[in-house]
């Protein structure tokens, strides 16, 4: 476990994350057949002027990216594992560096972008700085220490760049994916991800019995909110709910936008006690808070902890239930699904 704290060091150090997983059997494929083409002139050429090993050596690369490339373009797994890709590469780029050190440092520079693109960032940074290593080595023995001191920084300033270039990618992929599970207005999570979430507590319920409670929570009266006071002070509304409500609530609780002004609130590992006890404070903050510009709102909270065996679809249903007859009572409550009063 301690050995892998400096390399997670060194991974935030450059911007973590990992969005071209995924893309990499896209990615090896592209680069496969462009290498394969570049590379077995180089092979044969070596083979025929008696450098056998490293004629030996590119060839067997050109094999292992084909073999790969043609199970990829047939839609079936990749036979070589892309981490064992790399044996291939870095003898070759060793032996040219042994013999013909400036040929190999030349190949050293594809060779980092390969590992950055084809193998995950954990495992491309110790290996690119490996080649720079083995790359500023070999030449400092083989040449002379002021060549050798070119190589590292140039190898070098290539590993930051593309390290830069990979964090870019790695925040605009780690935003895109925030959009598509966000609600721009609020900030709340959307519907289409409480879905997934909802899915997950209920299988974990299935597999460990982990209790589980919803909130459904509802704005009073908030039409004629907008119709008074424009459309404008309503989003503030809907804003300044969302924001009393993630103030509230436990790191692995989760607020969800669902529908105009109305919310949910997951909250993992609770029981009706809980659930209830959060409720109601939710309703009494945001009952007591002024909102700059508009009457107080208030909102109504239908409460339904997860049942055994309960499908999604009527675990919401349970609460919505309570929604309605919170609503009807008068507004301003919280009610409890009859399901989950029994069942506690
Ligand atoms: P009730 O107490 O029964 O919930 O009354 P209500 O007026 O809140 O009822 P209803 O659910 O019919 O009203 C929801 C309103 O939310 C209607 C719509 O104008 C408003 N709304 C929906 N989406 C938005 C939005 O994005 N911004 C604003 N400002 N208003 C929205
Ligand atoms: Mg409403």
């Amino acid at each position: 476990m301690k050995a892998r704290q400096p390399l997670a060091l060194l991974t935030r150090l450059f911007g973590g994350g990992d969005a071209l997983d995924g893309h990499r059997e896209k990615i090896l494929f592209r680069i496969a057949v462009v290498s394969a083409a570049l590379l077995a002139p180089f092979g044969i050429n070596n083979l025929f002027i008696d450098r056998v090993p490293l004629g030996l050596a590119i060839l067997v690369t050109v094999a292992v990216l084909v073999t790969d490339a043609v199970a990829i373009h047939r839609g079936r797994k990749p036979p070589v594992p892309f981490e064992l890709l790399l044996v291939p590469v870095a003898v070759a780029v060793a032996l040219l560096l042994r013999t013909q050190p400036i040929y190999g440092v030349l190949w050293t520079y594809p060779a980092i972008l390969f590992s950055y693109f084809v193998l995950s960032r954990r495992l491309a940074i110790p290996v690119s700085l490996g080649l720079l290593a083995a790359a500023t080595a070999m030449v400092h023995v083989y040449i002379d220490a002021g060549t050798a001191l070119r190589v590292f920084a140039s190898v070098l300033l290539t590993i930051v760049i593309v390290n830069i270039i990979l964090g870019v990618v790695n925040d605009l992929h780690a935003r895109m994916v925030a959009q598509t599970i966000t609600d721009p207005l609020t900030g709340a999570y959307n519907r289409r991800h409480m879905e997934t979430c909802l899915d997950e507590v209920i299988e974990r319920q299935r597999r460990t019995g982990a209790s589980a409670a919803l909130l459904l929570i509802d704005i009073d009266q908030f039409k004629p909110v907008n119709d008074r006071f424009g459309h404008a002070a309503g989003d503030s509304v809907l804003r300044t709910v969302v924001a009393l409500v993630a103030d509230r609530v436990r790191r692995l609780d989760r607020v969800f936008r669902i529908g105009g002004d109305e919310f949910l609130l997951l909250l993992p590992d609770a029981d009706l006690s809980a659930a209830q006890t959060v409720a109601e404070e939710l309703r009494s903050r945001i009952a007591a808070s002024a909102i700059a510009g508009t009457p107080p709102v208030t909102v109504s909270i239908g409460v339904a902890v997860l049942q055994p065996g309960q499908q999604m679809d009527a675990w919401m249903h349970a609460a919505d239930t309570a929604l309605y007859r919170a609503k009807q009572q008068g507004r301003n409550r919280v009610d409890c699904s009859a399901a989950t009063v029994a069942a506690s």
